[in-house]
């Protein structure tokens, strides 16, 4: 940071960043992004990146699509903003609520909206408990969800978050969350243990909690088909349908989180699908408007919304909304975005390429810095070891995935380190020759991190 008046400068003088530690960044400044065309993201130098990660897993029509801008441009020429308290709507609003109910996984019957994950899964937590007090059992209020999962940062769905961010020293997770073991077949089975057993054995540990809980008190559990933020952990396939026994069983609603896996992702329209789960609660965000506006949607089914609405004497309305609740200029966006998704067969692109990016992954799986490599459609992760045999992470975890993630940027690729854990989740519309490239830069990224774990194992020896 040596130009003071650089945009890199500024930002340190101005900006507080989430998951940034501060006084590294005074240090070193923040990387600019300028600008984005297709799959790249271009900095204040000029310098053109990949972008690995699509800009946290969300951007699936790539950057600069016009499409987008004139549909944005549009609504706010015509009606930039309105809310939906009291009875109050718009077209674009609900628009895109008859198109996400047409493609929805399992039968959704309405639509809520929010302007993030976070708030969608606060949203779902609050749904879960207004329609266990319409049916008379308001003690039935806990929420299962899994260490590793991710669910968002607020208080209510940081604490679905099975990830230790902020819980320990500030008393969360709050009251009435729970969490249950990680599908990671590769990194928590026992010696020995088929998938199919794993998948068997965390569906008995689930069962195992909702009885030591009492099913009386347990209403929901909430899960990312396919884990993301946690380290991209595709489940053993007959996990859910396991887990989805177990929840019908004792009256628990399934909540799946299609944050990161909905339109696409999987290499099919929902992570649900892919795996077999029908939902009563959905929620999705990023690929829906590809990000270029910040919107989430929870879909419910119409048992939830029957029983709410019956109720309304005896429990009041949903007492629930934000502002920017179905935002007609993010709702425009996103229709147009499903539009594009629809038209460019995005999904197919993504279940074609998505073959390419893991075979492409699986060739990195001898490499001796390699655990484990995972996977499905558009999404993958490349785990980093110190011992590929006892599975041993790095010491301190996050330091040579760091350096790994550096070097990479120096190719001009940009994925994420989460833990070791080298995360992939390209946009929607990368050809072959993109994942190539992508794989190229992450290859000699990978050999200069093995050249430097070396030379500070010799210097230590
Ligand atoms: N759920 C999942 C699966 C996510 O990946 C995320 C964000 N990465 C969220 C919820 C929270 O979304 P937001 O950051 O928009 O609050």
């Amino acid at each position: 940071v040596d130009r003071p008046n650089s945009p890199a400068f500024r930002d340190v003088a101005v900006n507080f960043h989430p998951y940034t530690n501060a006084r590294k960044h005074e240090d070193k400044g923040a990387m600019v992004i300028r600008e984005g065309k297709g799959i790249h993201v271009y900095d204040d130098t000029g310098k053109e990146y990949i972008e690995g990660l699509a800009g946290l897993w969300s951007v699936a029509v790539g950057f600069g699509e016009p499409r987008l801008v004139e549909a944005a441009r549009a609504q706010m020429e015509k009606l930039p903003f309105y809310h939906s308290f009291a009875h109050k709507s718009h077209e674009p609003s609900i628009e895109l609520s008859e198109r996400l109910l047409a493609m929805a996984p399992g039968k959704m019957s309405k639509v809520f909206y929010t302007s993030s994950g976070s708030e969608a899964n606060d949203t779902a937590i609050k749904l879960v408990w207004y329609y266990n007090n319409a049916r008379g059992r308001p003690e039935k209020k806990k929420i299962i969800s899994r260490i590793k999962g991710y669910h968002g940062i607020t208080i209510a769905s940081g604490s679905l978050t099975g990830l230790p961010y902020n819980h320990k020293d500030f008393d969360l997770p709050i009251k009435n969350i729970l969490h249950t073991a990680c599908p990671h077949h590769w990194r928590f089975g026992w010696e020995g243990e088929s998938e199919e057993e794993f998948a068997s054995r965390l569906a008995g540990e689930l069962e195992q909690l909702i009885l030591t809980e009492g099913p009386e008190t347990v209403a929901a559990f909430i899960g990312e088909p396919v884990m993301g933020a946690g380290g991209v952990i595709v489940p053993p396939r007959t996990y859910w349908q396991k887990i989805q026994t177990v929840c019908r069983k004792y009256d628990v609603l399934v909540i799946a989180d299609e944050v990161i896996n909905g339109f696409g992702r999987t290499g099919q329209l929902w992570g649900s699908t892919t795996y077999g789960i029908e939902p009563d609660m959905v929620i999705c965000s990023k690929q829906l408007t590809s990000s270029y506006m910040p919107l989430a949607a929870l879909l419910f089914s119409d048992e939830i919304y029957q029983a709410i609405a019956d109720n309304t004497a005896k429990i009041g309305t949903f007492g629930h909304g934000f502002t920017a609740s179905g935002h007609p200029v993010a709702t425009a966006v996103a229709l147009e975005n499903l539009k594009i998704i629809e038209e460019r067969d995005l999904v197919g692109n993504a279940a074609r390429m998505g073959e390419h990016l893991q075979a492409g992954l699986r060739r990195f799986a001898d490499h001796p810095l390699v655990g484990e490599v995972r996977g499905v459609g558009m999404i993958g992760c490349i785990e980093l070891v110190a011992d590929k045999t006892s599975k041993q992470a790095f010491d301190p975890a996050g330091a040579v995935g760091t350096y790994c993630y550096e070097r990479c940027q120096e190719h001009g690729l940009i994925i994420r380190n989460l833990g070791d854990q080298m995360a992939f989740c390209p946009p929607l519309i990368i050809d072959e020759t993109g994942l190539n490239q992508l794989l190229e830069r992450f290859g000699q990224a990978l050999d200069e991190t093995a050249q430097w774990v070396g030379s500070k194992h010799q210097a230590a020896e």
